[in-house]
């Protein structure tokens, strides 16, 4: 089956333009009415000249529009950008980050395939291998991120598949994306790397040999807290090929409209994820001075065990900061509850701060036994830093915290 997203725009495939270049001018093909900025296709399917063009177009003989549960403009306009701004030969765009996961499993693993995945990953993807995927015959191990060892020892004969976030949600830790690229490789498996923490604008793990990237566009793709999409990135074959005939067939689409608002988001996408660096960090160097705080977890402060790690394969730190309150639950949900600017709620990725009581929100499925494992503590606060003043979320943390 032909991909007919393929880049056609002239400057994608690109030529040396930077990042920025890339984010704002990738993938746009211009229509007849000389649109300067990019359109929204809101149409279900497209017309053919001719019978004989029709037949041309399902048989892949001839590339173009379709039906846009697998070919929309402005879907490939997002893809093709993204695709650009990972290092990637293809994106395919979906409806949610999950869906963009699961689209990996269906089209990559079969009946009897084995897993190895970080335990440190967003707990719904925990869910889908281990309750959904388990009865289609997956079996999932999960493993310690930083562990190298821990990685070898799970590896199986039908291992085909590792997994991983990195730097993980919460707790910042971070893997050495080139030392599990290859230990994947010599197993026979492929190495996927969720990169919602950092996007492309701050890490690239195509270039440590991650075969596949997912995103949740939900988060810092949009950017604000609009939306919810996903995608995948990788290679022609992989992603151009094998998952774009999985969506088409099974129809997690992204919607032109959260394709159009993702597709926006890219072009601030690097300015954002500097300014929500800078405002991380001097969030984590107040928290890391505070009394009331037993640890700050930021991969920007040199106190961080992977710290070196991170600065070599991240350009920048993001802007999630988690810490530990002295006198858990109680303290830490009084920390949240005294905030008045800072929204309680679970995302992240958005230009509002957020805050979030990781062990009985999104982490409060787990079983004591693995939030020990995985290390949510009572104590632990998530804070996705947003792009207000950095004063005023100080402030507005620091009246529970005092
Ligand atoms: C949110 C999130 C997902 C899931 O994405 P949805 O768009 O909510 O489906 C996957 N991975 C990470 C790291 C996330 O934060």
């Amino acid at each position: 089956m032909t991909n007919p997203t393929e880049p056609t725009h002239r400057i994608n495939p690109p030529e040396p333009y930077g990042f920025e270049t890339l984010a704002i001018r990738t993938g746009h093909r211009r229509t007849q009415e000389r649109e300067h900025g990019e359109p929204i296709f809101t149409t279900s399917s497209f017309v053919f000249d001719s019978a004989a063009q029709a037949a041309a177009r399902f048989s892949g003989d001839e590339i173009g529009n379709i039906y846009a549960r697998f070919t929309n403009p402005t879907t490939q306009n997002f893809e093709q950008r993204l695709a650009a701004m990972e290092g990637g030969e293809s994106c395919i765009a979906t409806a949610s980050g999950m869906s963009a996961i699961m689209a990996i499993c269906v089209g990559l693993l079969k009946s009897g395939d084995h897993i190895v995945s970080s335990r440190s990953v967003f707990g719904t993807t925990t869910v889908l291998f281990e309750r959904y995927l388990s009865k289609f015959g997956i079996e999932t191990t999960f493993v310690n991120l930083t562990d190298i060892e821990s990685w070898k020892a799970a590896i199986q004969s039908n291992t085909r598949l590792f997994f991983l976030e990195t730097p993980s949600n919460p707790l910042t830790e971070v893997a050495d994306i080139q030392l599990l690229a290859d230990l994947a490789h010599n197993n026979n498996s492929w190495l996927v790397v969720d990169n919602c923490f950092c996007t492309p604008a701050l890490q690239k793990p195509l270039t440590f040999g991650a075969d596949l990237i997912v995103h949740s566009a939900t988060k810092y793709l949009d950017g604000q807290g609009r939306i919810v999409g996903g995608a995948v990135v990788g290679n022609k074959q992989l992603v151009g090929e094998d998952l774009f005939a999985v969506v088409r067939t099974t129809g997690p689409t992204m919607s032109p409209f959260n394709a159009w608002n993702a597709l926006k988001g890219l072009e601030t996408l690097s300015l954002r994820m500097k300014a929500h660096s800078e405002q991380a960090m001097i969030l984590a160097q107040y928290l890391s001075h505070h009394p009331n705080i037993e640890r700050v977890f930021y991969t920007g402060l040199s106190s961080h065990p992977q710290h070196e790690l991170a600065k070599q394969q991240q350009s920048d730190f993001g802007g999630i900061v988690s810490f530990v309150v002295k006198g858990g639950r109680e303290k830490a949900w009084n920390v949240i509850d005294q905030t008045n600017l800072l929204s309680i709620t679970a995302n992240l990725g958005d230009v509002k701060t957020t805050i979030t009581h990781p062990a009985t929100t999104t982490h409060g499925r787990l079983s004591v036994e693995q939030k020990e494992l995985t290390g949510i503590s009572d104590g632990l606060i998530r804070v996705a830093v947003g792009l207000e003043s950095i004063d005023d979320i100080i402030v507005d943390l620091s009246r529970g915290l005092d």
